[in-house]
């Protein structure tokens, strides 16, 4: 096996040009190794355990308009929705009936939303389902909304970062929208507490390796305690519905990677992932994977939350479908997990349930 992954696989860093080559085509053995490695990492950092986060998709309102996303503020084919706070509190409830501790929610920049709206939110499921974890996904805002939020209790916030490649950027992005500031978030959000999650497209418009050598070095640099990683896929009604899309193998070998870059990373199997290929899920767990998100979202909402095209909506809306989960995961060797699933860094009392409690008779952990 080449040093540069050698070198990876024992020190968890890696230099420009070392990235650079292990991203130039790569081999089969090459892949195959660097995949092992990391499915032996995941497991030494946090064993089998694959951790279940149930995601409320709650409004398909945004003010942006980047160019890849169904849901942009130009596309007047968009079926806009936004669900009542009574609406996100039932998806809630569902979902901690069922045992999930971790919520997700996720939306546009909606300003439909206002700030303290959003933080009376996090406090009414907060009480509403007590012990459980919150995550905010909805774009950027200033350090002071994002103080508040973590004052109403929001845990953890995503705002994948989709490429740290300046040039690369604007091409994916119209002028009014920046990368500075898209980072300036992500340090805000790091320096408040948040586990922070960023992230990036495979195989999107114009992106080169060397883009995704920075994307690398960026993670490297940052620290992030999550990584959001799919393949681009193109949306019917977007400037890039004819782009061809990201291949389910480049998003793997991305997985593999990212896993032995960031030992201890929140790494999901991402939707699009199991969009692009059926069993992309279970292969992303095979690479270093440890999170699954299904959808708590109401049925009718599912398919208007329309990033891409042939977006897949399969759900945590009742036992059969978590039973039918938890046999996929299993199929590869994986335990679901429905506990908070907090970064192993996270000073909380809640992370004993990484190691205990077991509950009896349904065969998953809370
Ligand atoms: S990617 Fe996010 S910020 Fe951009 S248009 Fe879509 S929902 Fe809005």
């Amino acid at each position: 096996m080449n040093g540069t992954a050698k070198k990876l696989v024992a020190t968890h860093r890696a230099t420009e040009e070392e990235l650079f080559s292990l991203l130039t085509d790569p081999s089969e053995e090459l892949r195959r190794y660097l995949q092992e490695e990391a499915l032996a990492l995941k497991r030494k950092v946090y064993g089998d355990d694959v951790y279940i986060r149930g995601l409320v998709e709650f409004t398909n309102y945004c003010k942006n308009d980047c160019y890849y996303c169904g849901i942009r503020c130009s596309n007047r084919q968009a079926q806009r929705y936004r669900l009542t706070e009574r609406e996100i509190l039932d998806c809630c409830r569902e979902g901690y009936d069922l045992g999930l501790r971790t919520f997700v929610l996720q939306g546009g920049e909606d300003p439909g939303f206002s700030p303290e709206g959003i933080a009376c939110l996090v406090s009414a499921i907060k009480e509403q389902c007590p012990g459980c974890a919150v995550t905010l996904s909805v774009g950027e805002y200033s350090r002071e909304v994002y103080a508040l939020w973590r004052q109403a209790g929001v845990d953890r916030y995503l705002l994948r970062h989709e490429t740290a490649a300046p040039d690369h950027y604007r091409i994916l992005h119209p002028q009014r929208q920046s990368l500075d500031r898209r980072l300036q978030c992500l340090q805000d959000l790091k320096d408040l507490g948040y586990q922070t999650g960023c992230g990036f497209m495979v195989g999107s418009p114009g992106q080169k390796t060397e883009h995704l050598v920075k994307d690398l070095m960026f993670l490297q640099r940052f620290e992030p305690h999550m990584v959001g990683i799919g393949p681009f896929i193109p949306q019917r009604d977007t400037p890039f519905a004819a782009y061809p899309a990201g291949t389910a193998e480049q998003t793997l070998y991305l997985l593999s990677i990212v896993r032995l870059l960031l030992p201890q990373v929140l790494l999901p199997a991402t939707t699009a992932l199991g969009t692009l290929h059926p069993r992309g899920r279970e292969l992303g767990m095979l690479s270093g994977a440890n999170v699954c998100m299904p959808n708590l979202s109401p049925k009718s909402a599912r398919k208007k939350y329309n990033l891409y095209d042939n977006k897949l909506s399969d759900g945590a809306e009742a036992v059969e479908s978590l039973k039918a989960l938890q046999q996929r995961l299993e199929s590869v060797g994986c335990r679901m997990s429905l506990c908070r699933g907090d970064h192993v860094h996270t000073n909380t009392s809640y992370n004993h349930c990484i190691k205990n409690s077991y509950q009896k008779g349904n065969g998953y952990h809370v």
